[in-house]
């Protein structure tokens, strides 16, 4: 990354118009890594007319599904070629673990094959009509398509973006975290390797409200997908008013986490911490209530606080770290705030807590592994989405409570159950208002399946074929095969 033009647009490297530039940060360190261009509405402007352009008079609609298989087959295969890169550079950007970098970079390319297989399987219906009319239904790409992605998966979620819209045909504007452009930077050096045709795939960089806002107002693009909090996915959700463009949203959560009396213990423990301290609890779906039933509560809380006791957090590059630091100073303050509300409102931190000041470690966003116990269902901790690694223990009697409570909060991403009842297991996942539900397992995310939420947890579904349907209008086509006048008003 030794240029200073770190926008691509219409298939070129260039500046921010305005010669806007942004620093970017290690989470782990405090150093500053790099400038990258920052633009604002000139170039959100300047991509979206790139993007309509190669979308309505372009080459890339002569593009059959073979062809543009062919190119995310490619692309892949070059990022898999660069795991150990694409991992470094995540690791430096975002704090995450190197383990979990690559299991990002090993998902990012999973993505771009499934959807280069997707692209040219069978899509679309016939049925049968009264004669003379022949009916089908195709499917064809939605048009421009602004995504605007978060920071605590900067890789992944570009290729959850990008796979499924260019598969579909759509003509695409990435706009990533300010604080996480690196990834995407270096994946449109390989994207500007490949045959796509200009303005085809944009990177835009810059702040939320310079460049995001402009892409999900804009009259021109047809499409948003975002991911990232709530309170910004309300914001997209009127930008995107202004001309009724389709919208999709993969918002914040709040997530259950049950275990029943007869779980396997440990194999529920050892998911329990998985669930909310991997990714250093920045991840939407983090099992961030542990929900515990009453006959069993002393004994679990003993055992997850023994085990969280031990979690190493330290930088991510060290092979002995299990958890990196938080993503900046500001979400640092934030999560530390909410352990101070959670005191306040009645919890009892009853292992971490406390921000990591020794040595090296106070240069970085590091804080320890946070247990709440004597939480309360409707307190805000145990309410609002915290993206950090704090959990709230909350315990309960009956099934029929458990579901009270994990239904009990304005979202509804996903829950995790712990039982060897295989229909109690089944009765609860049904019964839990939430777009992904495990059963003995948590955060095991396959891009076969579908990822989305209820309630305020956002709108459509990523990944699987519902994540293509996503990217795709649906057209009839009506066929009259006996070509003469109705006579209706003869
Ligand atoms: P945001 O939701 O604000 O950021 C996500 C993306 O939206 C970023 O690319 C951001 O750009 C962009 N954005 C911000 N404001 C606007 C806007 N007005 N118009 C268009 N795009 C915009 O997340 P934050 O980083 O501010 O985090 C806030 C909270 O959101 C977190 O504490 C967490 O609770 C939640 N969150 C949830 C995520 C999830 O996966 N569900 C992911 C990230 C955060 P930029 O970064 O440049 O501001």
């Amino acid at each position: 990354m030794g240029t200073k033009n770190h926008l691509y647009i219409n298939g070129k490297w260039t500046s921010a118009f305005d010669g806007g530039e942004m620093p970017v940060h290690n989470p782990s360190t405090g150093e500053e890594i790099e400038v990258v261009s920052a633009g604002n509405h000139k170039d959100a402007e300047a991509s979206i007319t790139a993007a309509r352009m190669a979308f309505d008079q372009g080459k890339w609609k002569e593009f059959s599904a073979n062809r543009r298989a062919g190119l995310l087959l490619k692309l892949a295969d070059q990022i898999e070629g660069h795991t150990d890169e694409f991992a470094s550079i995540e690791t430096q950007n975002n704090g995450k673990t190197l383990r979990e970098s690559k299991f990002d970079v090993a998902e990012a390319v999973k993505t771009f094959r499934y959807y280069a297989g997707l692209a040219t399987k069978p899509l679309g219906e016939t049925f049968e009509l009264d004669s003379p009319m022949t009916g089908k239904v195709v499917r064809e790409p939605v048009g421009v398509c602004a995504q605007i992605i978060p920071w605590n998966y900067p890789l992944l979620m570009a290729s959850w973006k990008l796979a499924p819209a260019l598969a579909a045909g759509n003509t695409c504007i990435l706009k990533p975290s300010e604080m996480t452009p690196l990834s995407a930077i270096r994946l449109f050096e390989l994207i500007d390797g490949l045959d796509f045709p200009p303005g085809v795939v944009n990177l835009l960089l810059g702040f939320g409200e310079a460049v995001g806002q402009p892409l999900a107002k804009s009259p021109l693009v047809d499409k948003v997908a975002f991911t990232g909090g709530t309170v910004t996915g309300k914001k997209i959700m009127q930008y995107a008013a202004d001309n009724l463009k389709k919208v999709s949203l993969e918002l914040g959560g709040k997530s259950p986490n049950i275990v029943f009396a007869d779980a396997d213990f440990e194999t529920a423990v050892d998911y329990a911490m998985f669930a909310i301290f991997n990714n250093s609890g920045q991840v939407c779906s983090a099992g961030s209530r542990l929900l515990v039933e009453e006959s069993i509560y002393d004994q679990f809380q003993e055992a997850i606080i023994e085990r969280t006791q031990r979690i190493r957090v330290g930088s991510g590059f060290d092979a002995s770290s299990q958890m990196g630091p938080l993503i900046s100073p500001q979400h640092l303050s934030k999560v530390q705030g909410y352990i101070t509300l959670g005191e306040e409102e009645g919890g009892k931190v009853c292992c971490g807590g406390k921000r990591l000041v020794e040595n090296d470690l106070k240069k970085g966003n590091f804080i320890e592994p946070t247990i709440f116990i004597n939480v309360k269902p409707e307190m805000r901790i145990a309410q609002e989405e915290i993206f950090g690694p704090v959990l709230c223990l909350i315990p309960f009697n009956t099934e029929a409570e458990a579901i009270e409570i994990a239904n009990g909060t304005p979202y509804g991403l996903a829950a995790g159950i712990f039982t060897t009842d295989g229909a109690k297991a089944e009765r609860v996942a049904r019964s839990i208002r939430a777009g992904i539900t495990w059963i003995n397992t948590y955060e095991q995310n396959f891009v076969e399946a579908p990822w989305g939420g209820y309630k305020q947890s956002g709108l459509g579904r990523e990944l699987g074929t519902y994540g293509l349907e996503e990217y795709m209008e649906v057209k009839q086509i009506i066929n009259n095969l006996e070509v003469e006048p109705t006579g209706w008003f003869d």
